[in-house]
């Protein structure tokens, strides 16, 4: 029996070998794969002189270079030039390689890993057949038994390690066993967990996690957890953790087989359960984690001993063996000086050391995880401490409270904001009056009044609400409560087709789509993710308020805050509606199950709140100072231009006779100006380019009950939605009575007459057309901002979707409006 393990490192220039197996990390045997470097696959040495790197080797009929410290992570069987000729990829070997193939192949090495006490040693008697001491006290030895055993045609290595709570480095039991990890690479770890006592257990299996080691666990003292009357859904933990969950009695035997099988089939690739999930730290330790990532992964020797991700959590956890095997890179300094800063900033937000803040989070998996699978027994429950939790995520005390912090949430987003609104508005109505007497007539004066600073400031003045807004959701996300309100919303959001997590990016979609777009990357799975995207631009954001405001306070008497409702609601329908069909049609048989983690509950400090508002903020603060500015100075110079025509030329002139006619008194002459000049600007703007390019995709609006002006504004609200409002303001001329009342735009949309068509001369708009712009307005395509968030975080094809699904939407909702509302 051939014992000696051959690497591919160790294969000289010209030699001829056959890939056993992979050991390493998860993440890196998976880069291997991708090379080409899969069991059974042939691999010439193409160069390998000693002590150089890269080695080349020709596989697949290509060359590819590995690292020398990638290739000791490759076994292989040496085979002679004879058999490489005649080896094709279905595997026609030789009856020797065959098998010491087969031998090599189908030895698997399993480590059993597990809290003191929780079984290992009974799970490993009964496997090996052996007799270990089994007993109540934790070793005082560190130590690892090995065992070989076989079980079906597999040999079993199972080495028996010492018990641990954790594979932090308090404890030499815990180094030893971490070091065994990365160093031995079993094929296979066996987490034994003891099921009476899940909570604690699981905490280790976390680490596990971290670490991307191929797993099954062995879900001990089962007989304990029936005894109690407790219930765990197996399956369900087991498909949210990405490993098979094996129950068993190890003290009597029981299970033990089939945990054996589940070892070879993860080991064979076979299992349909296994894939790698990452455990979600909260949105500011996983940015803290990216970072640190990043610096790791730019060395390529750490990275194929470890996970990036691994070592960037280690590393915040300021963790010594980590830093020490860190000090070997080349890139040490940075990255340790990235850590530094990325833990200093932990600490200052959440007021305790990162690693604290990085086990509780843990923890928030683990009772996520438990929350849906385990039901404590009817006669332990009564026992069990009245908690917050049990209060706040009640089936049936959980969803007012929700109701009314949402409620909350919102009222102070209008009533608190409506005083500082009124400021700014006040402010900008001086600015633009000032700008009005100092400046000189001309295009200067014009630009500035009607176009920068009517149409900014219109938009500006609703940053107040905005920033309240965000105040209030980082202070929901912060003290923890946004994830139990994920976590009651779960079962509603599953009907959707959902998840309960994409509750919080529909919350902060009501403030802006972009950061709820960012906010979807919290869903692990792609399907999520996509469903979560495309609705999101559906929930109301804040940008439609100033167009709601305007038209609902224009249009109509009563039921105001009913009216405003029933829009927000009717984008939520939009959007279950939409989800159902996507799901039916793109995502048909893909339903997957992932731990709500239920982060501890937190005070939540006003730098924070402060902090998290700001980073929410800043992209809406971005777009008015660059998009928004932007669009509206080309729809200024749109509407401006041109100013000389026969008939423009013509009303001037007259201005002008006016102006020298001897014959009136100052009292006529100023009203004949004024009309004059009315009707100029009027002639002017139903002439200009902007008019021009309005009319021309009128047509299409014209059932929906719009006239161009509508239409133009739509166009320009592609740019934002709040800059319909702004176009609104510089197409209907709000500043041509400016002194009469303050509320012009308002007046001037209620005098729009039709001045064509078979409705000459009655009102443009009704509330019926109100209502139908504003429904267009909440569906159709969302603004340049959340278009460019859907492209990066969904991919073109979705991006694409959002436009012309969304406009379509629009369309025909707008004209159903429109249509049945004829009709009655
Ligand atoms: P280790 O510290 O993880 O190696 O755990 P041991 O195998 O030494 O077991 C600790 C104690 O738990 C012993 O008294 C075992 O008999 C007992 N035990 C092990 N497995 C089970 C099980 O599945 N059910 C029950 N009820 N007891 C078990
Ligand atoms: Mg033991």
């Amino acid at each position: 029996m051939e014992n000696q393990k051959v690497t591919l490192s160790e294969m000289p220039t010209g030699s001829n070998c056959v890939i056993v197996r992979l050991s390493g990390h998860g993440g890196f045997r998976h880069r291997l794969m991708e090379l080409g470097f899969v069991r059974g696959e042939k691999v010439r040495v193409v160069k390998n002189a000693p002590l150089l790197d890269p080695i080349e080797y020709e596989i697949m009929q290509g060359h590819v270079s590995l690292r020398r410290i990638e290739a000791q992570h490759i076994e292989v069987v040496p085979v002679t030039e004879e058999v490489a000729q005649n080896y094709t990829f279905n595997g026609t070997l030789t009856e020797e390689v065959t098998r010491i193939m087969g031998e090599k192949a189908k030895t698997i090495t399993v480590a059993l890993v597990g809290n003191p006490n929780c079984g290992k040693t009974s799970f490993f008697n009964h496997a090996t057949g052996m007799r270990e001491k089994v007993g109540n006290y934790s070793g005082v030895t560190v130590d690892s038994k090995l065992g070989v055993f076989k079980h079906r045609d597999y040999t079993f290595n199972f080495v028996d390690l010492p018990g641990t709570y954790s594979l932090t480095e308090y404890s030499p039991e815990e180094l030893y066993v971490r070091k065994y990890i990365f160093e031995n690479h079993p094929d296979v770890v066996l987490n034994i967990v003891d099921a009476s006592n899940l909570e604690r257990n699981l905490f280790l299996t976390t680490q596990l996690i971290d670490m991307n080691v191929p797993m099954v666990m062995g879900l001990n003292m089962y007989d304990e957890l029936e005894k109690n009357g407790d219930q765990l859904d197996i399956q369900a933990l087991s498909t949210m953790f990405g490993f098979p969950i094996i129950p068993t009695v190890s003290s009597k035997g029981k299970g033990i087989d089939k945990v054996l099988d589940s070892i070879i089939n993860v080991y064979e690739n076979l299992d349909g359960v296994t894939k790698h999930i990452h455990i979600n730290y909260g949105a500011d330790i996983e940015k803290s984690i990216d970072l640190v990532k990043n610096e790791v992964k730019k060395d390529n020797v750490l990275s194929s001993e470890f996970p990036a991700r691994y070592v960037a959590i280690k590393l915040l956890e300021n963790d010594k063996v980590t830093i020490e095997e860190v000090s070997k890179l080349q890139n040490t300094d940075n990255i340790r000086k990235v850590a530094k800063e990325q833990c200093a900033e932990l600490e200052r937000t959440y007021k305790e050391d990162a690693a604290t803040v990085i086990s509780g989070a843990k923890y928030g998996f683990i009772r996520g995880a438990l929350q849906e699978t385990y039901t404590i027994g009817k006669d332990r429950s009564k026992q069990r401490a009245y908690t917050v939790d049990n209060l706040l995520t009640n089936r049936w005390l959980g969803f007012p409270i929700l109701i009314f912090f949402l409620w909350l949430m919102f009222q102070m987003t209008f009533t608190l904001g409506a005083y500082p609104q009124q400021w700014l508005e006040m402010f900008f109505g001086w600015l633009g009056g000032m700008c009005e007497m100092v400046l000189p007539d001309g295009i200067i004066k014009a630009l500035l009044v009607d176009g920068v600073i009517a149409g900014v400031g219109s938009v500006f003045s609703f940053l107040p609400n905005i920033l309240i807004l965000f105040f209030f959701i980082s202070i929901l996300e912060d003290t923890g409560y946004m994830a139990r309100a994920a976590f009651l919303m779960d079962k509603l959001m599953h009907k959707m087709g959902l998840h309960g997590k994409s509750f919080i990016p529909y919350i902060i979609g009501f403030g802006c789509s972009v950061p709820a777009i960012m906010a979807t990357r919290t869903l692990e799975n792609r399907k999520d993710r996509i469903l979560t995207i495309i609705t999101v631009p559906f929930m109301s954001c804040s940008a439609r308020i100033p167009v709601y405001m305007l038209l609902i306070s224009a249009f109509f008497t009563k039921y105001k805050g009913l009216v405003l409702m029933s829009i927000y609601l009717l984008g939520v329908v939009a959007a279950i509606i939409t989800s159902l069909i996507v799901k039916k049609i793109s995502f048909k048989n893909q339903s997957d199950q992932f731990v709500m983690e239920l982060p501890p509950y937190r005070i939540p400090t006003l730098r924070n709140a402060l902090v998290h508002m700001w980073d929410k903020s800043v992209q809406y603060v971005k777009k008015m100072g660059t998009v928004i500015l932007l669009a509206t100075v080309i729809i200024w110079v749109l509407e401006y231009f041109p100013q000389h025509s026969a008939q423009l030329d013509g009303y001037t002139a007259r201005m002008e006779q006016v102006e020298a006619d001897p014959t009136l008194t100052p009292a006529e002459k100023e009203a004949q100006l004024k009309t004059l000049e009315f009707d100029r600007t009027v002639c002017q703007s139903e002439n200009s380019y902007i008019a021009k390019i309005g009319k021309f995709v009128a047509p299409v609006f014209r059932p929906l009950g719009f006239d161009w002006k509508m239409s133009v504004s739509l166009l320009t609200g592609v740019a934002a939605k709040e800059i319909v409002v702004s176009s609104m303001g510089v197409l209907y001329h709000a500043d041509l009575d400016a002194d009469e009342n303050s509320s012009t735009l308002q007046s001037s949309l209620k005098a729009q007459k039709w001045t064509e068509g078979k409705e000459k001369g009655q009102p443009v708009f009704t509330p019926l057309v109100a209502y139908g712009y504003m429904i267009f307005i909440l569906l159709y395509f969302p603004c340049v901002a959340a278009l460019s968030a859907v492209f990066r975080e969904g991919g073109r094809k979705w991006g694409l979707f959002s436009i012309l699904y969304n406009t379509s939407v629009a369309w025909l909702a707008a004209f159903l409006i429109h249509t049945i509302g004829m009709l009655l």
